[in-house]
């Protein structure tokens, strides 16, 4: 399951936000990915799938 996920951008919000696969600073929303009990965000679904295709196959599992 994947969506967008808006980002507040108000002053007091001060989390900071980066994306799982290239560590780029997520701001105004990002992509939720849930997968395997796991929360997962990504600049879009292009690094989701990069994090499934490529990513995860190679490094995420021993
Ligand atoms: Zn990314």
């Amino acid at each position: 399951m994947a969506q967008w996920e808006p980002i507040s951008d108000a002053l007091y919000a001060t989390e900071i936000h980066h994306c799982d696969l290239c560590g780029k600073m997520l701001v105004k929303r990002l992509w939720r990915v849930e997968s395997e009990g796991k929360s997962l965000k990504f600049c879009d679904a292009r690094c989701e799938r990069t994090w499934f295709d490529y990513w995860l196959p190679r490094y995420g599992k021993p």
